[in-house]
């Protein structure tokens, strides 16, 4: 469930009009809904505690959407973060998020990205290499201190949406292989700048099926029950993120009181720390990204554009992904759908949002919504085509705010500098 409804024919945000925010901030603009953001966490936590898991940290996947007041809504509820740089910790932290509820993950962390996340205290680095392991443990010596890691694993189990966010085959980059996760964790348990606490796996994301994601949490547990065999301590297991959102036409993914369910299942009698690090379905039905048409571009060979003032540098998921969003006029016309062409004006053949799709009728000057874009939106949003980096507005109730303005042209210019052989 979300809060962007019609309300007197328009669409609204709570009970803000998207139209009036378009009015005030321009477009495009990519807008929140509180109210939504805090259910999504609310009905996961509460899922989770309500089959007996005990006090489960749930850290907010950052790239989903990295914005401070994005991040401080969900923190003043109790959320941590799941971090994969020295940015997006920053970020938490700038939240008000406690750094004993930051995860720090990533296939490529520097060291001074390492020595940072220790520094600053966070709850757990999640090791995703040998290599890495290594370099955690020099810094750990260096500054004196036994860093708390967790073995991120590769089950080598496909799930995902698509491909590219499939992460849990052994062929895919992420995490060390299950085969050689007991040795490492082994290996770590001697060093004197890490202390192994746990694992942690993370398969994939738009994942709407919770087998794959059973069969992965099935083997971590095994994982657990080996190391413990063997001796070692084990007292955390992250499962990482991946519960899809309905984007429309695309399976229904399992409730949270589903997955929660069969988590309970999966770790009965383990006791074990629990952790978490959902993204896309807390933010993803929490945000839009609202546009205006320019121009209805009919060609005699049948097709018709609709040219909008968003485009793939604001929204890359469709031209990324191939992803779907659905597309909502704000005052919708009367009239029988029809086909259109949803196009951008970047300079690609990609920034096409969609092809074919019957819409309501849509003239020049409207405003549409893409819905379900609170997720990987604005966090992967560029400025490419020197197009500013498109704002970001959250509400409240029948309040609104800009909580990442619109950059001018001359900001925009003015973080360049002339190389001092070219002149002014
Ligand atoms: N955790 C890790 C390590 C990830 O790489 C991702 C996304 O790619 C997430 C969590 C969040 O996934 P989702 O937004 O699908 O919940």
């Amino acid at each position: 469930m979300n809060h962007f409804e019609l309300q007197g024919g328009e669409l609204h945000c709570e009970d803000v009009s998207l139209a009036q925010i378009a009015a005030a901030v321009g477009t495009p603009v990519y807008v929140y809904s509180s109210a939504t953001l805090e259910r999504h966490f609310t009905v996961l936590r509460e899922a989770l505690v309500g089959v007996g898991l005990k006090d489960p940290l749930i850290a907010f996947a950052v790239k989903a959407n990295p914005n401070l007041a994005v991040l401080r809504t969900l923190g003043r509820l109790g959320a941590g973060a799941d971090t994969v740089s020295e940015g997006e910790i920053r970020r938490a932290l700038a939240a008000g998020i406690p750094a004993e509820r930051i995860v720090f993950s990533g296939v490529g962390k520097t060291e001074d990205e390492i020595a940072f996340a220790l520094e600053a205290g966070v709850a757990e680095i999640n090791v995703e290499s040998e290599p890495e392991l290594l370099l955690i443990d020099q810094v750990g010596r260096r500054l004196g201190r036994r860093a708390e890691v967790a073995f991120r694993v590769n089950p080598d189990v496909e799930a995902g949406g698509h491909a590219k966010i499939a992460t849990g085959k052994a062929e895919n980059k992420f995490g060390v292989s299950f085969q050689e996760a007991a040795r490492l964790y082994a290996n770590a348990s001697n060093m004197a700048g890490v202390r192994p606490v746990g694992v942690a796996c993370h398969i994939g994301s738009q994942i709407t099926d919770l087998a794959p994601m059973r069969a992965a949490f099935l083997k971590m547990r095994g994982l657990v029950e080996q190391l413990r065999a063997e001796g070692l301590s084990v007292e955390r297991l992250d499962l990482g993120g991946g519960l899809g959102v309905p984007y429309f036409n695309q399976p229904e993914p399992p409730a949270p009181a589903q997955y929660a369910a069969m988590i309970a299942e999966v770790t009965a009698g383990l006791d074990i720390q629990l952790a978490f690090e959902p993204g896309r379905m807390i933010a993803a039905n929490a945000g839009v990204l609202v546009a205006r048409a320019l121009h209805v571009h009919e060609r005699p060979e049948g097709r018709r554009f609709l040219v909008l003032d968003a485009a793939m540098n604001d929204l890359l998921r469709p031209a990324m992904y191939d992803a779907y969003h659905d597309i909502r006029p704000v005052t919708p016309r009367d009239g029988a759908p029809g086909p259109y062409d949803v196009v951008g004006p970047v300079c690609e053949t990609g920034d096409t949002f969609t092809r074919d799709r019957a819409l309501a009728p849509v003239e020049a000057g409207d405003l549409v919504a893409f819905m379900t874009a609170g997720a990987y939106g604005a966090s992967m949003a560029s400025e490419y085509n020197s197009r500013p980096l498109v704002p970001e507005v959250l509400v409240r109730g029948d309040e609104f705010a800009v909580v990442r303005p619109r950059p001018s042209y001359d900001e925009m210019l003015a973080r360049e500098l002339a190389a001092p052989w070219l002149g002014d």
